[in-house]
């Protein structure tokens, strides 16, 4: 049935149904595989727009979703015959150096954010290096800040300064009844403790952040470091001695399984990241890294952290089917047993594309927040291993997909159940615990208070209690 959009005469975005010819473009999803086709895709400017198709969905009895920048992995952020309310393109900027701190919409990247904030702005710190100021964000350039900071948002900066959602000053969000509020320490105290760590997952609509920045000098050093896979088990020896009882909150390196070259080579095991400090620092940091002796290849240097985390978004694949699963390693999970685990089942890929990460590094100012104070609760846990399965073709997708979960599955004794609810799963029983832990009825209590009657429900929202 064609919709009818004439209630949307004032709405000053753009509304495309599957007769328009930019729909097909606009539903495609970074994981390729989710294949849903939304009935009306609500690209909005403002927060007129979205109260205004809100208030469209509800009327016509639609399902909705809210879609930032569309890198959900299991695809929740479009609903099947429904409305999409798209913020996708609400990219304002006010950056405010004065108080370190920025004003976005929801849909810009992190990229953009430090070009204004970062490059575009340079001071002289009390050591006498040039500084900017940088956000929290994490390398994907097409990652929405609002996707991925209301869900958490680790990057290499989290270990020295926090989460993304740790850098949250205050928030605006449009509701089910189209009203906007605002949410900060002092206002909506229950909805800003909600929407840090559990945001995405059915409370509203967010319509612009507003962050801390932290200061970076303008040169660093980073980049990405890798051995031949025969050296895996060692190399994942001297990463877990890396962070065994390390004080330093500063070095930030993740370690990666992957192929070289990419995606048609020979498995190889890396470690990539950077040092949140003055490059006079870093030597004596990367030395158990260097001590590991010749690499295949290393591009470890001074850089600019704008320009490392370019270099880094430019690796990444877009057009792929893709699978993620994975966990939070307990105290003692990441051990020889593991370590074979990993060495042994990555070799199997079926696919080339498909990776290993451990790229959510946590500890240092992470770890300094209760996990009750927000609600991301995952706090104590210092490694989160992503088993990635991506591959191009339909007919690799049951081969693809049984090679991840019978990965996960041998993983399974060495992982505490927690998982990082912007790398969601929609094969889990338990999201609820897997995701919000201890935090869950107290989200429920939140949703009945914005949300009571359930209008933003997706798979995976909070249910109301
Ligand atoms: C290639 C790739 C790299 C990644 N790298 C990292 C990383 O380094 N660190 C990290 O922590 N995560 C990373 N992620 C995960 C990413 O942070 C999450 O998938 C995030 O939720 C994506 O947000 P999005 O807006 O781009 O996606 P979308 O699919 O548009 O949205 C994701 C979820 O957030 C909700 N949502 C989005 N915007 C809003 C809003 N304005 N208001 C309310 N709800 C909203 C959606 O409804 C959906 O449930 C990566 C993901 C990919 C695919």
């Amino acid at each position: 049935m064609r919709l009818d959009l004439s209630e949307l005469s004032g709405f000053r975005g753009s509304l495309l149904t599957p007769y328009d010819p930019e729909y097909e473009g606009a539903r495609v999803l970074f994981n390729t595989r989710v294949r849903t086709r939304p009935a009306l895709i609500a690209r909005c400017t403002d927060a007129g727009d979205v109260a205004a198709a809100i208030r469209y969905a509800r009327e016509h009895g639609l399902p909705l979703s809210v879609r930032g920048g569309g890198h959900h992995a299991s695809g929740l952020s479009l609903v099947e015959g429904g409305v999409v309310v798209d913020v996708g393109g609400m990219r304002d900027v006010a950056f405010d150096p004065a108080t370190a701190t920025v004003t976005v919409g929801p849909g810009i990247g992190w990229r953009a954010i430090d070009q204004v904030t970062y490059a575009g702005h340079s001071f002289t710190g009390p050591d006498g290096l040039e500084y900017g100021l940088a956000g929290p964000g994490g390398e994907c350039p097409t990652v929405s800040n609002a996707g991925y900071s209301l869900g958490g948002g680790y990057g290499p900066l989290g270990r020295t300064f926090g989460l993304g959602c740790d850098h949250i000053l205050a928030a605006e969000m449009v509701d089910a009844e189209g009203n906007v509020l605002r949410a900060s320490e002092t206002e909506h105290p229950d909805l800003f403790w909600a929407l840090r760590g559990a945001g995405g997952a059915g409370f509203g609509v967010v319509t612009s952040l507003t962050y801390r920045l932290n200061p970076l000098p303008k040169t660093v050093v980073g980049g990405i470091i890798a051995w031949p896979y025969s050296r895996a088990k060692e190399v994942f020896r001297a990463y877990r001695d890396l962070y065994a009882n390390r004080e330093d909150d500063r070095l930030a390196l993740c370690l990666l399984l992957s192929t070289e070259p990419y995606p048609d080579g020979e498995p190889v095991v890396a470690m990539y990241g950077m040092y949140v400090g003055p490059p006079a620092e870093a030597e004596a940091a990367f030395a158990p890294v260097h001590a590991l002796g010749e690499p295949l290849f290393s591009s470890i240097g001074e850089t600019d952290y704008l320009e490392m985390m370019t270099v880094m978004g430019e690796e990444i694949v877009y057009g792929l089917q893709s699978k993620w699963v994975g966990g939070y390693f307990s105290e003692d999970g990441f051990d020889e047993a593991a370590f074979d685990v990993l060495a042994q089942r990555f070799a199997q890929s079926p696919s080339g594309f498909s990776m290993v990460r451990f790229d959510l590094l946590a500890g240092g100012a992470i770890a300094r927040v209760p996990a009750d104070a927000t609600a991301f609760v995952h706090r104590d846990a210092l490694h989160y291993v992503s088993i990635i399965a991506q591959w191009p073709g339909d007919e690799e997708t049951g081969a693809n997909v049984a090679w991840v979960d019978d990965f996960a599955e041998a993983l399974r004794p060495h992982l505490t159940g927690e998982v990082y609810q912007n790398y969601a799963d929609r094969d889990l029983t338990d999201w609820q615990t897997a995701y919000y832990g201890a935090n869950y009825p107290r989200l429920q209590q939140v949703k009945l208070a914005y949300d009571p009657q359930d209008v933003f429900h997706t798979p995976q929202s909070i249910r109301l209690p």
